[in-house]
């Protein structure tokens, strides 16, 4: 937070800001250097990767209900068939921080399995991830989408199994051999 603490010293002194707008542009600035602070935590430190990989099979469908029925079929092409069809989903979770002094684990590959299973594989293992699933309602479960959903979902309970200071720190879910999306905050503004 330091190194950006100037950002903040200037904020202050913009003279053309209202007081209100001060604090709203001081709040953001907060943000932003808080954002950038947690990033360089995990980039700027030497870390170790650990991922565990898992497999389910649901069924979905590619539908947007607030378009036209035209607009869904030319947008999602056979995604957006009525009875919808299946796929074998192959995800990788990785953690990211340094091996606890006592165990020499990043994290327990067992602790996390067994989160996995809960929170993800128990829920969506051969079920429809548009009408099964509770943390997926109103979500078009695109593989885009379901990155970030599966990471919100088990955020919290892997970075408590895991080792002081240690990250999730990527979602990787492949829909097909080729096609996959990564949801990886820390790597976000990036590209
Ligand atoms: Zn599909």
């Amino acid at each position: 937070m330091l190194r950006y603490s100037g950002y903040l010293r200037s904020a202050r002194w913009v003279p053309e800001l209202k007081v209100n707008a001060q604090t709203q542009f001081i709040r953001y600035i907060s943000r932003f250097c808080k954002r950038i602070e947690q990033k360089n935590s995990i980039k700027n430190k030497s870390v170790v990767y650990v991922t565990r990989k898992v497999h389910f099979n649901a069924a979905h469908r590619l539908h947007n209900p607030a378009k036209s029925d035209q607009w869904n079929a030319e947008t999602f092409d056979k995604c957006n068939y009525a009875n919808w069809h299946g796929h074998n989903y192959v995800m990788e979770v990785t953690v990211a921080g340094m091996p606890d002094p006592d165990t020499g684990y990043v994290i327990d590959l067992g602790k996390l399995k067994n989160i996995l299973e809960e929170k993800i594989i128990d829920k969506c293992d051969h079920r429809n991830l548009n009408m099964d699933v509770d943390f997926l309602k109103g979500v078009i479960p695109s593989t885009e989408n379901l990155v970030i959903k599966f990471f919100e979902q088990i955020q919290e309970d892997v970075e408590r199994a895991a080792s002081k200071g240690s990250k999730l720190f990527s979602v990787r879910l492949f829909e097909t051999e080729r096609n996959f999306a990564e949801y990886c905050p820390y790597m976000s503004t990036n590209y």
